[in-house]
């Protein structure tokens, strides 16, 4: 537990049509009437932005894109900008995603970029970082996340810690029903806040969020939410069902 608001996203991924996305965000309408001491962000597929925007209007859910380009307009078929996602309602956006990472190759210089880029169009990256299994059983936890994090934001200036948040998500518990257990997260969720302590600041480092994801459902969720450095959860799966996604944002209420 720390004073750190609670933040808890859910990446959609390439999952729901605009009517399939429809459909759950007015069933999340409902369910998270409520709920006022945790953040929400639903971040679907870029064609379905607009849609939710509308249906999410004057609730405390907020809208977040996937990915982005780091440039402001061009000739890049198949990309969105940052002034994009921000005039279609967007307030946040993930940037490398290990999916975005090892699928689509994106290198830690272009995530930087995009970091740069969205804070100057005025969204809040959720930057994730994260290790693969066979980094982890090399024992190079530590070093994969650090030139993660020091490439991802170098350069990078912060005023406001609310303007960033780290998500911490191994990439062997992405999507495969096993999760880091809540002291294996906690350990590096409180790594990464030293980190971030000598990018920006102590007094900033102290602020700034830090979610854990990777298999992160309703049963496990208070317990990785109780931890002092987990200050929320990106959860991918179990953010698909109105059901379950609520379900773990009454847990971040609970230990809030
Ligand atoms: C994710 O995609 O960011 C994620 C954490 O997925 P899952 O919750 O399905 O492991």
């Amino acid at each position: 537990m720390s004073t750190r608001r609670s933040i808890i996203g859910g990446n959609w991924k390439m999952f729901k049509t605009p009517s399939e996305a429809a459909t759950t965000a007015k069933a999340l309408k409902v369910k998270l009437i409520n709920v006022e001491a945790v953040d929400v962000v639903v971040c679907p597929p870029a064609i379905d932005v607009l849609p939710l925007v509308e249906i999410l209007k004057e609730t405390n859910v907020a809208i977040g894109g996937q990915n982005m380009h780091w440039e402001d307009e061009g000739a890049f078929t198949g990309e969105v900008s940052a002034t994009m996602l921000r005039d279609a309602g967007c307030s946040y956006v993930i940037l490398g995603h290990s999916e975005r990472r090892h699928v689509f190759g994106e290198q830690d210089s272009d995530i930087n970029k995009k970091v740069k880029k969205a804070l100057s169009a005025g969204l809040t990256p959720i930057f994730c970082v994260g290790e693969k299994l066979d980094e982890r059983e090399h024992g190079r936890t530590r070093e994969v996340v650090k030139k993660q994090v020091a490439a991802g934001l170098a350069g990078v200036q912060l005023s406001d810690p609310a303007d960033l948040v780290v998500a911490y998500e191994p990439v062997w518990a992405i999507g495969t029903g096993v999760n880091a257990t809540p002291e294996q997260a906690e350990e590096v969720h409180q790594y990464i806040r030293e980190l971030l302590g000598e990018q920006f600041s102590k007094g900033l480092a102290d602020g700034i969020r830090i979610q854990y994801g990777g298999s992160v459902k309703p049963a496990n969720a208070a317990e990785l939410l109780s931890q002092e450095n987990i200050d929320g959860a990106l959860v991918g799966g179990a953010s698909l069902d109105p059901e379950s996604f609520t379900a773990i944002i009454k847990s971040a209420e609970k230990v809030n």
